[in-house]
């Protein structure tokens, strides 16, 4: 865990958050404020600033992340398609440096987008 870390705090139950799945490696949690009837987060509990710096070591974390997308959306109530989005680094204007995958649903997405 980073310290000062605001997704670090969600994933410790430190900073209080709408948790909908978590297992010993991953955390998912209703965005703060949603862009779609459904928006979830996913994150590691590992603190890993962005896809930049990840490392030979989180090869099957990050396997893990995409593979369990489908189980979230199906937890989720997702129907009809989804996105799935991870900003990295400033002009993708990332907000939280604790990697995250946006999970979207329920509504219809433009492409491309903003
Ligand atoms: P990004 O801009 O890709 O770094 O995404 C950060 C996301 O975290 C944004 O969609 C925020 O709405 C969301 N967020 C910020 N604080 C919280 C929080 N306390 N609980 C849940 N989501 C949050
Ligand atoms: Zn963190």
């Amino acid at each position: 865990m980073a310290e000062d870390c605001l997704f670090c705090g969600i994933a410790n139950h430190e900073i209080p958050s709408e948790i909908i799945y978590e297992d010993d490696q991953i955390c998912v949690y209703k965005d703060i404020a949603p862009q779609a009837p459904v928006h979830v987060l996913m994150i590691p509990k590992k603190h890993i600033e962005s896809l930049d710096t990840v490392t030979e070591e989180d090869r099957d974390l990050l396997g893990y992340m995409l593979f369990k997308v489908k189980d979230i959306v199906k937890l989720a109530g997702i129907e009809n398609g989804y996105r799935v989005v991870s900003n990295n680094g400033e002009n993708a204007q990332q907000t939280v440096k604790h990697i995250h995958l946006h999970i979207l649903g329920n509504r219809k997405f433009s492409w491309p987008p903003g």
